[in-house]
C-alpha cells in the first residue's frame, strides 16, 4: 500500500512507514494512493462473513502484501475481539453500538488495530514514544490498547477540566508505561502541542516519536470495518435505504465511513453532525472554512473547530468526483442534545450525548423509505454525570469503570508551553 503526503504529493511511503511516522511533513496526512473497490458480489459474501474474517479481508484490500493475511488476520482477532451490536431504537432507525470494548468507546477498535500493527511493524529493540492529544476517549483507548507493551512509551495530553472525572480515571491511573498530562488549555491547544514535537526533528528521531490520534492511518482503517458490520446486521431491504449519521468531532469517523463507502458499501447518504463546534456544517452550508474558538458542550469528545481529518475527507470527495452537497450535515446544540437524550430515554433507549447528537439529525432528516443508523460512539456511563442529571435517574456503573474509579489520577500538570512538553518527552 503506497500513501502520499496531502501537503506534498510526492512525499510517498508504504503502510508500514505511515504507520510509524503518523504525519508526513509540514504535518501534511497521508492518503492512500490507489482507492481500491469491490464487486458487489464480493460485498454480499463479505457481508456474510463473521466479523473478524471479513474485516481481515477489508483491511487487505487497503494494506496489500505488506502484510501476510494471516498475520493479519491474527492481529486482527486481537485487535477486535468485542462485538458491535446494531440495536433498535424505532421502526426506522437504529444504533451501531461501538462501545463494548475495554474503554468503552469506538476508539477501541482504532486504537487497538494501531497498536497491533506498530508491534508488528516495529523490531523488538526499538524504543517508540507515542504522543498522543486527546479529547477524552482517544487517550483511554490508546493508554489500554499499548498498556504493559515492551519498548513503547506513551505520552497523552489532554485539555485539565474538560473531560469527564470517570474518563480521566480510565486512563490516567495506569501508570507502568503511561504518562499522562493535563494541559492548563483547551483540546485544540493540546493538539497544537503535538504538531509542534512532530515538526522537531531532532525530538522526532531521539525518542522515535509517533502519533496515535485518529490521524494514524492504521487507525482510521480499523474503524472502516464497522461499518460493514453494521450493513452486515440489516435485512436486505433496509441496506439499500441506508442513511448513517456520525457523531463528529475530528472527523475521522466519518472518513474511515466515507472510506467504506468508495470500497462499495452501499450507504445512501452520510450526515455529518457536530455540537455547537460547527465549523464543518458553517462550511457545507456555502460559507467560508471559518473555525471559531472551541467551546465546551456536554458532547466534549467532539469540542474540536480544527478538525484534523478535513482534509482526507475533502481529498476522497475529489478523487471520487463525489459531489460535497450530497454530504448531509447538521449541529445541535446542548439544550436539544439534552431534550434528544430525554426523547431517546422515552423510546426505552439510554444514550449519552454524542450519540444523542447524531440521532437528532437522522430523526430530523431522515425521509420516508429510508433506514437510519447512528453511531453510539461511547457507553453511557461514560458521561455518567451529565447522563445522570439530565436523564433524572441513576445509571449502573460497568466493571471497566468501577474498578478504576477510586485509583489516585497520576497525571502531571503543564502549561501549554512546547519548551516544557520538550523537556518532559527528552527526560
Ligand atoms: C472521538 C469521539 C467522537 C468524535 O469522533 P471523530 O472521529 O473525532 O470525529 C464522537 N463521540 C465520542 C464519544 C468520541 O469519543
Amino acid at each position: 500500500m503506497k500513501l502520499y503526503n496531502l501537503k506534498d504529493h510526492n512525499e510517498q511511503v508504504s503502510f508500514s512507514q505511515a504507520v510509524k511516522q503518523g504525519l508526513g511533513s509540514q504535518q501534511g496526512l497521508f492518503f492512500p494512493l490507489e482507492l481500491p473497490e469491490f464487486e458487489l458480489t464480493d460485498i454480499d459474501a463479505m457481508l456474510e462473513m463473521d466479523f473478524v474474517t471479513r474485516s481481515s479481508k477489508i483491511l487487505s484490500a487497503w494494506i496489500g502484501d505488506e502484510i501476510s493475511a494471516h498475520q493479519l488476520q491474527e492481529r486482527v482477532k486481537n485487535a477486535f475481539a468485542f462485538p458491535a451490536p446494531v440495536v433498535k431504537v424505532s421502526d426506522d432507525i437504529a444504533c451501531l453500538e461501538l462501545f463494548h470494548g475495554p474503554t468503552l468507546a469506538f476508539k477501541d477498535f482504532g486504537g487497538r488495530f494501531m497498536a497491533q500493527m506498530l508491534a508488528y511493524i516495529s523490531g523488538a529493540d526499538e524504543q517508540i514514544t507515542i504522543l498522543t492529544a486527546t479529547s477524552g476517549d482517544t487517550g483511554a483507548a490508546v493508554a489500554h490498547a499499548f498498556y504493559g507493551m515492551d519498548n513503547v512509551r506513551v505520552v497523552i495530553l489532554y485539555p485539565q477540566g474538560k473531560i469527564s472525572p470517570l474518563q480521566e480515571k480510565l486512563f490516567c491511573t495506569l501508570g507502568g508505561n503511561i504518562e499522562t498530562i493535563a494541559i492548563d488549555g483547551d483540546f485544540d491547544r493540546c493538539q497544537t502541542l503535538v504538531k509542534q514535537a512532530f515538526d522537531d526533528q531532532e525530538l522526532r528521531q531521539t525518542i522515535g516519536l509517533n502519533s496515535a490520534n485518529s490521524i494514524n492511518i492504521s487507525r482510521l482503517l480499523a474503524q472502516v470495518c464497522y461499518y460493514f458490520e453494521a450493513v452486515a446486521q440489516l435485512p436486505q431491504e433496509q441496506r439499500n435505504q441506508l442513511v448513517i449519521s456520525v457523531p463528529s468531532g475530528n472527523f475521522g469517523d466519518l472518513t474511515a465511513g466515507l472510506l467504506a463507502k468508495s470500497l462499495g458499501l452501499p450507504v445512501k447518504r452520510f450526515i455529518a453532525a457536530t455540537n455547537a463546534n460547527d465549523t464543518v456544517p458553517r462550511f457545507l452550508k456555502g460559507g467560508e472554512w471559518q473555525p471559531n474558538l472551541t467551546v465546551s458542550t456536554l458532547s466534549n469528545a467532539m469540542d474540536v473547530s480544527q478538525p484534523n481529518n478535513w482534509p482526507r475527507v475533502e481529498e476522497l470527495f475529489r478523487r471520487k468526483t463525489w459531489r460535497m452537497t450530497d454530504l448531509a450535515y447538521g449541529a445541535v446544540d446542548d439544550e436539544t442534545t439534552k431534550s434528544t437524550m430525554r426523547e431517546l430515554a422515552e423510546l426505552g433507549y439510554i444514550s449519552e450525548p454524542h450519540a444523542a447528537i447524531a440521532y437528532r439529525m437522522l430523526r430530523d432528516q431522515l425521509q420516508e423509505g429510508e433506514f437510519g443508523l447512528f453511531l453510539g460512539t461511547a457507553h453511557p456511563a461514560k458521561f455518567i454525570e451529565s447522563v445522570e442529571s439530565i436523564l433524572e435517574q441513576k445509571l449502573p456503573l460497568p466493571k471497566e469503570l468501577a474498578e478504576r474509579a477510586d485509583l489516585p489520577l497520576l497525571s502531571h500538570k503543564m502549561a501549554p508551553e512546547f519548551a516544557e512538553l520538550r523537556a518532559f518527552l527528552l527526560k
